[in-house]
């Protein structure tokens, strides 16, 4: 095990997004590949707006990923004790202090130095105070060094500095007692022995606060690394507007984990033109130097066409259990229907998603098919009655059941009747799936097996008469 200790650290406000993930992803494999430790973190400090549910789908989004962590999940919410003794640390050491200025006062003075054309920012009117008023509510604010500068050496970006008196003093403790997120991250950060702090650069500027309470509160410095954040086609923000940014709502759509995972190390990360990476491949590849530093791109062809590659490669018996729940989410019962590894290889070259794959093999399952009536009257017209009649009794006589088998019963038929395959073949895909677009006949026939197909093709000679 190498030292190397990181991170996810995801507020339960919603559910897991496109962003979160790969954030969640990057931190995973750079922690597989030097095998060092993954952990994660629920922030759940803002009590109003996190959720029980929230945090479930996160974990469940994890687990679908296969971003397995070796500690936690640690809760924030369970964590306030040591907080409130580091606030309580840094007021006696002078390194924070009490602020009573009221919301109307802060905010009259926001509106002046607005006015006055001023970067609005606490003015410091109860930073050096001592005549404290005893029983007004207050908050508790970090003390930043007014001069001085802080720099950091950004794994993504590269050195970064900010002037202090360009930071805040930022609010630790709210008037209600509740510590906030600058503060409690350092403490966590520090206390889990995290040695690098990766995540999305909307973080950046927190990031010379976070340094300085290290140093105030006498713990080491991390590094830090900021991927850069996920735009829409529109160079805007990754946001609904762009389609759906929940991670499982693509599991719901149709979505391979694996297409999932290659599709966001690609956003951000790159290793020559390669494209295709299985989980092992990024563990062994991921690096931060091939980290770009500009904005991805959220790209929903990029992803389907991955997927649609993972799924015409994937093995049929796991797609077969996935089509089944698709199915099962359709409303279709696949008990006693035909093989589900079967129906996968028929079709996995023609998918791009598993929702497609389900839409496109209901028909197997289905006693009472959904007849498409434009390719029924074009195609089961009255004259076909003679060369369905010849089919069924090949088929019937058929007692080898693969494809080979299959094919020969039809080269009887076409000789028989003197007519190419192409003159009936429709009408025998309408009679046995209800439409015009299915895999090859052959397929059909031996995957739906003889008595189904035989059922099937009698169903419509009744039809005709
Ligand atoms: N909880 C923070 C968020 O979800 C992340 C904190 C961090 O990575 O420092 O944005």
């Amino acid at each position: 095990m190498s030292a190397l200790r990181v991170r996810f650290a995801p507020s339960p406000t919603g559910y897991l997004h496109i962003g979160g993930a790969r954030t969640a992803l990057f931190n995973y494999l750079l922690a597989r590949k030097e095998e060092g430790t993954f952990i994660l973190r629920i922030e759940d400090t803002d009590v109003a707006r996190s959720t029980q549910e929230s945090t479930d789908a996160i974990l469940q989004a994890m687990e679908w990923l296969g971003l397995s962590y070796d500690e936690g999940p640690y809760y924030q919410s369970q964590r306030f004790d040591l907080y409130r003794e580091k606030v309580e640390q840094l007021l006696a050491e002078g390194k924070a202090y009490r602020c009573y200025c009221s919301p109307e006062e802060l905010e009259a003075r926001r509106e002046a130095a607005l006015k006055s054309g001023q970067k609005p920012k606490y003015d410091g009117t109860c930073r050096d105070c001592t005549d404290l008023p005893a029983g007004r509510p207050f908050v508790v604010r970090f003390r930043t060094p007014r001069e001085g500068s802080t720099s950091f050496n950004d794994r993504v970006k590269g050195p970064i500095t900010f002037q202090n008196d360009e930071l805040d003093d930022v609010i630790i403790q709210r008037s209600d007692g509740t510590p906030t997120y600058n503060f409690v991250v350092v403490v966590d950060d520090a206390d889990m022995g995290l040695t690098l702090i990766l995540r999305g650069d909307d973080h950046i500027n927190n990031t010379p606060r976070q340094i300085l309470m290290y140093q105030a509160l006498g713990y080491p410095v991390p590094e830090f690394a900021h991927v850069p954040m996920i735009l829409g086609s529109d160079k805007a923000r990754l946001s609904k507007r762009h389609g759906a940014t929940s991670v499982m709502a693509y599991k719901e759509m149709g979505y391979l984990p694996e297409a999932m995972v290659n599709y966001l190390v690609r956003l951000g990360w790159s290793y020559g033109d390669e494209e295709i990476f299985s989980m092992e491949e990024l563990i062994e590849k991921f690096s931060l130097d091939n980290v770009g530093r500009s904005a991805g791109v959220f790209n929903p062809e990029k992803l389907l066409w991955l997927n649609a590659h993972y799924i015409k490669n994937g093995d049929p018996r796991r797609l077969g259990e996935l089509l089944r729940e698709h199915l099962a989410a359709k409303g279709i019962d696949t008990a006693g229907g035909p093989d589900l590894s079967a129906v996968v290889r028929t079709l996995q070259e023609r998918s791009h998603t598993m929702v497609e794959m389900a839409e496109g093999a209901t028909f197997y399952f289905r006693k009472d098919i959904d007849f498409d009536q434009e390719a029924v009257e074009k195609f089961l017209t009255a004259d076909k009655e003679p060369v369905f009649k010849t089919i069924i009794g090949h088929l019937e006589a058929c007692d080898e059941w693969t494809h080979e088998g299959i094919a020969a019963a039809f080269s009887r038929v076409t000789e028989e009747t003197g007519l190419k395959l192409g003159k009936f073949g429709p009408s025998v895909r309408v009679a046995l799936v209800g439409g015009t677009t299915s895999p090859s006949i052959y397929e059909v026939v031996e995957v739906l097996g003889k008595d189904e197909s035989l059922r099937r093709l009698k169903a419509v000679l009744e039809m005709l008469r």
